[in-house]
């Protein structure tokens, strides 16, 4: 059996190698290193494949969430309103910004922001909502637009995870994920479904204004050179990662069916057992598999994760401390929030190796692990 990982980058590289290593050297060859036709053309293919008007490049996701907030003049003090149960970068910008973190409760099956205590969070200070689809699965964007116009606030997405979702309205209609919001930011960090070789990010808008604000944020505030009109960064993506990230966007569809064949064998393996929950998948999204990830019910979780790595079996826990209770945020009231399904959530998920190149022997190794611990 070869080897299990979580992710597998290695292999998927080795069977696009020729395309990517001709790419590469086609850029180094130009010594168009940053910007110019291969990072446009990426822009242009991802914005037709996301079915949003603009995509702006960047440096990485988190550059592309702080970059968002800069763009729509958040000022000091305004709230934000986000998961306490996400990765770190959908909020730490916020607070680098001088912007209110306000944490809130998540869906405990989506593990999405729950609309209704978004809601409830809404003060007269609130300018945003960041709703994160974590997992790769879609939050619930239907509600959540509708409650971001009733009183009138922006939606970023954090797409970082689910980049090649759709999402389903109750008329039928669709979008994918990222771009229905205002703002969508993505990252294409190397484990990411869509990942380059190095740090690289995205944001989506379908309104004009706005992309050439983010445009001129992301550099140093300037729509002609050496004029900057605002205070931006620099957050640029270069070339290479653009001529690679093209080539595996055209293969990102094909990844997802793979990732989501894996799912497909681990659902037929763990459900119907009480132990265990399977991904839920709501029927407004479908699901892009980023990670692959159980509710443990009766058994242990750490100890299962104990089990499976002395089984040679890598797990993950996303994410150990949710956002309310980090040290960085202790000043943002963490102790006063009670986020009950956020806490249990912490300790009940645990993901297991989901990837493109997951073959049956090592998942059918990986279930038989998993299902030894729990009928131990
Ligand atoms: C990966 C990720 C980010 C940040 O992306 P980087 O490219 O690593 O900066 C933001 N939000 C979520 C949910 C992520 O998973």
């Amino acid at each position: 059996m070869r080897p299990l990982q979580m992710v597998d980058t290695k292999t998927q590289y080795q069977k696009i190698k020729q395309e990517v290593d001709a790419a590469v050297i086609g850029v180094l060859e130009s010594s168009q290193f940053i910007g110019g036709k291969v990072v446009n053309d990426f822009a242009d293919n991802l914005a037709k494949y996301n079915e949003v008007k603009h995509v702006i490049p960047c440096a990485n996701g988190t550059d592309a969430l702080q970059i968002s907030m800069m763009a729509l003049e958040l000022q000091p003090g305004d709230e934000v309103i986000t998961p306490s149960f996400t990765y770190i970068a959908t909020v730490e910008a916020a607070a680098l910004l001088k912007l209110k973190p306000v944490f809130v409760e998540v869906d405990k099956e989506t593990f999405c922001i729950d609309p209704a205590a978004l809601e409830k969070a809404i003060t007269p200070k609130t300018k945003a909502i960041i709703p994160v689809h974590l997992y790769g699965h879609a939050a619930n964007m239907e509600a959540i637009m509708a409650i971001a116009q009733k009183h009138n606030l922006y939606v970023i997405e954090d797409n970082a995870q689910a980049i090649g979702c759709d999402y389903t309205f109750a008329n039928g209609s669709k979008k994918k994920t990222g771009s229905i919001g205002h703002i969508g930011c993505t990252s294409f960090y190397p484990s990411k479904n869509l990942g380059a070789y190095g740090d690289a990010g995205a944001i989506f808008t379908n309104d004009d204004a706005l992309a050439n604000r983010l445009k001129m944020i992301a550099i140093h505030g300037q729509a002609k050179r050496y004029y900057h009109d605002m205070v931006g960064c620099n957050s640029r993506l270069d070339a290479i990662q653009a001529a690679i990230l093209d080539i595996k966007l055209k293969h990102l569809d094909e990844y997802i069916d793979a990732r989501r064949k894996a799912a497909a064998f681990y659902d037929k393996a763990f459900s119907g057992n009480s132990a265990i929950t399977i991904p839920y998948r709501a029927a407004y999204s479908n699901h892009v598999f980023h990670q692959y990830t159980l509710l443990v019910n009766t058994v242990n979780r750490d100890e299962l994760h104990q089990y499976l790595a002395d089984n040679g079996i890598p797990s993950m826990i996303y994410y150990p401390v949710p956002c309310h209770k980090q040290k960085m945020f202790e000043t943002f009231g963490g102790s006063d929030y009670h986020l009950p399904v956020t806490d249990w959530l912490t300790e009940k998920v645990i993901s297991l190796p989901i990837h493109t190149e997951l073959d049956e022997e090592q998942q059918t190794f990986i279930v038989s692990k998993v299902l030894e611990f729990i009928n131990k």
